[in-house]
């Protein structure tokens, strides 16, 4: 038998024709795995070769969909696809998920239902690796979500619809960027909660932001660029507009944007007018936009300032001319702007504060540092006056109900480069924590599902990852605990000698390995990595630049500056520059232990919703329509947790279905509840059902929903009510 021919369902009913009449619904449902004598081994058989050719072959059929259980596998089809209408849309609303062919829309309303028949908070997690699809796939989240609610029109829950998919196009602008492996790659994580009224339509929502790769600003690897706006800003802007910038239009101008200068520049025209045009709609003055796109010209500015040095006094080069653009597009003095780029105001131990002077590497480190500060705040500032606009407001639970959220989170998945340094060591570690509560969710909520109705359940066994996520953020004996202890203890300890002293005291870890690489890692300049054995596989950090990372230092002198600007919009993403020297918090945090607090409240936020999970695959590296790499995709299927996913719905029941429901959509196919039962309850025309097609072995009955352990019997019943 052809090994998809099992699997094939005819679904004459389906009246969308997006899709095929005939299509694969599950992974699971391959002969191998349903034919197994037993269940609990499903490990050993979970084999890897036996889930690629699926993925391959539903991807050269243009079915980029595939469920596990409830979780949607989604392959990047690389290509426009005719799947996302009107019709499409129709045809899964308000359906189960099984009723339709796999679909991104089938979770989203999956995630819809729950929150509104059961007033649940819910979350959908898209992950995957750069260029899997994730963003894509949440705005095609969104776009549903708008779509099927507020049928009334009504104009407030419109507006507020409005505000939300906008902001998509205003974080695009000023958090993607070019990259090597994605056009339009994502450089920070979102999570986005979509809040409903009792009536199930959208009433506002809030945005986090994680971890924005600022280190982006100042420099980008060759063929990669600089974040859109950028370049947006000078190939969009009127002659006028640019010039009042003291800006020229041509992005190889500037220290920042030439490295990306020979691309796409149509495509920037036409999206700096839909940038503005989004941020009128959103809610920000003429005044914020100005003050926005002031804040980008100053940083293009900075970063053609270089410093020399006379009779050993460090100086701006120049005749002072872009000093004072800079004073003039951040509405400050020109020579306080001199200063701060010159000098740092220190306390000294007696308790005076002096003016010391940079050296020319100083100047050059504070001018970065400025820099990517200046574009953090001003992304931190953006997302903040969106949920300024966004949030819910005057909303009474006691007049309109319980206030209920989806929650949609597009966040970076695991990387693995040549050279990871402590972006990667940070992302991985998100990563670690996700997978985690992906495994505690999935398992517990089949396990509470079970109790309570009352169907008996065997547990089973699975890799914790909690060794690897303690292994990173246990206090005084992690890695981050580590790091923050060098960066605490001064400018002595520099990235070798914090590498030592991690390698001491983690030298027994099983998951952690020091510099001692194997022989293979000869060729590497190993005697700055250290390798942590993650759950989706090995990756070797260089340590250099980590503690430099961590500290993320910036000078007073420049928030003073900002802070004292006379730009009220300024100002504001500026308030902690109204401390003196002598105030500044001794212990400032680190970028590791801010980011450690916002994963682990965002893991909080999520635990306690009821999840979906989408996860990408991305099926070459050439952006290719047609190409399958298996060998990548094999990786991308192991880190995903598909197998472990596969695994735990396979130990347990893969579908399930109030009985009155069942009844609705299968009576027809037994003589005894066609066209209506005789039973005394649901439950028993149910069983009636389930006896007459010979699967009661794979059934069993719950208090108010049937479990069926495997999709073959659904697939059956499915056949035979199509073919009726
Ligand atoms: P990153 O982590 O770099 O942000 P990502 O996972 O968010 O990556 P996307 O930006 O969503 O990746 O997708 C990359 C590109 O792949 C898109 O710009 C688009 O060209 C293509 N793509 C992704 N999903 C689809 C889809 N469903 N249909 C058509 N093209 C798609
Ligand atoms: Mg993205």
């Amino acid at each position: 038998m052809n090994q998809f021919s099992f699997c094939l369902l005819n679904s004459k009913k389906n009246k969308s024709p997006s899709f095929s009449t005939r299509d694969l619904y599950f992974i699971t449902d391959q002969p191998q795995l349903l034919n197994l004598p037993n269940r609990q081994s499903t490990h050993s058989y979970l084999s890897l070769p036996v889930h690629l050719p699926l993925c391959r072959g539903r991807f050269e059929m243009g079915r980029i969909y595939t469920f596990i259980g409830e979780v949607v596998v989604s392959v990047n089809p690389y290509r426009e696809m005719d799947i996302y209408g009107k019709e499409a849309i129709s045809a899964y609303r308000g359906r189960e998920l099984y009723e339709n062919p796999p679909h991104l829309y089938a979770v989203a309303d999956a995630a819809y239902k729950a929150m509104k028949r059961r007033a649940k908070d819910t979350c959908i997690v898209i992950s995957g690796e750069s260029g899997a699809g994730k963003t894509e796939a949440s705005k095609y989240i969104m776009q549903y979500i708008a779509a099927i609610t507020n049928p009334s029109q009504r104009e407030e829950v419109e507006s507020v619809k409005n505000v939300l998919l906008k902001s998509n196009c205003v974080l695009e602008a000023f958090g993607n960027a070019k990259t090597n492996r994605n056009d339009n790659s994502s450089r920070f994580g979102k999570y986005m909660d979509i809040n409903f009224s009792f009536s199930g339509d959208p009433t506002g929502g809030h945005i986090n932001n994680y971890l924005l790769e600022k280190s982006r600003v100042v420099h980008q690897q060759q063929g990669e660029r600089n974040f859109h706006s950028f370049y947006q800003l000078l190939r969009g802007s009127p002659q006028t507009l640019l010039e009042s910038y003291h800006l020229q239009g041509d992005p190889a101008v500037y220290a920042y944007t030439k490295e990306g200068a020979g691309s796409s520049a149509n495509s920037d025209q036409s999206s700096h007018r839909a940038v503005r045009t989004a941020l009128k709609v959103i809610g920000f003055s003429e005044d914020e936009i100005e003050s926005i796109y002031r804040v980008l010209a100053t940083i293009l500015l900075l970063g053609n300032i270089q410093f020399g040095t006379e009779e050993e006094i460090v100086q701006v080069e120049g005749d002072g001319e872009v000093v004072s653009h800079i004073a003039e597009l951040t509405s400050t003095q020109p020579q306080q702007v001199e200063k701060a780029l010159l000098f740092r105001t220190v306390a000294t131990g007696g308790g005076d504060v002096i003016e010391k002077g940079h050296s020319e590497q100083e100047a050059c480190f504070g001018r970065e540092a400025f820099s990517k500060a200046l574009y953090e705040r001003l992304f931190g500032w953006i997302v903040g006056r969106i949920n300024s606009v966004i949030e819910v407001k005057d909303y009474n639970p006691m007049l309109h109900g319980k206030n209920t959220v989806i929650g949609v989170l597009d966040i970076y998945g695991f990387e693995i480069f040549d050279n990871n340094s402590f972006e990667q060591f940070c992302i991985n570690y998100c990563n670690e924590k996700l997978q985690q509560l992906f495994i505690e969710l999935i398992l517990r909520q089949e396990q509470e599902e079970y109790e309570r109705e009352g169907v008996a359940w065997q547990h089973i066994e699975y890799f914790n990852n909690q060794i690897i996520v303690d292994l990173v953020e246990q206090n005084h004996k992690g890695i981050l605990s580590m790091l923050d202890e060098a960066c605490l203890s001064g400018g002595r300890v520099t990235d070798t000698v914090c590498l030592d002293s991690m390698s001491s005291r983690l030298a027994q870890h099983p998951h952690y390995t020091d510099r001692k690489l194997t022989p293979a890692d000869k060729t590497m300049e190993f005697q700055k990595h250290f390798r942590i054995r993650h759950y989706a596989g090995d990756v070797t950090y260089s340590v250099e630049g980590f503690l430099d990372k961590n500290k993320d230092l910036l000078f007073q002198d420049f928030k003073r500056l900002m802070f004292n600007s006379t730009n009220p919009v300024l100002k504001d993403m500026w308030p902690d520059g109204g401390l003196s020297i002598t105030e500044v918090t001794k212990r400032p945090q680190t970028a590791a232990s801010l980011f450690k607090n916002s994963i682990v409240a965002l893991v909080d936020k999520l635990s306690c919703k009821e999840p979906y999970y989408v996860r990408c695959v991305k099926p070459n590296e050439m952006k290719s329509p047609v190409l399958f790499d298996a060998a990548r995709c094999q990786h991308q299927v192991a880190y995903l947790g598909l197998l472990e996913n596969v695994r735990v719905r396979r130990a347990g029941f893969a579908y399930r279905q109030g009985y009155s429901r069942f009844l609705l959509r299968y009576k027809m196919t037994c003589e005894y509840t066609w066209p209506n039962h005789l039973m005394a309850t649901d439950r028993e025309a149910v069983e009636a059902i389930v006896t007459q097609h010979g699967f009661q072995d794979d059934v069993a009955y719950g208090h108010t929903k049937l479990f069926v352990r495997s999709p073959r019997s659904l697939f059956s019943l499915e056949q035979e009510r199509a073919a009726l």
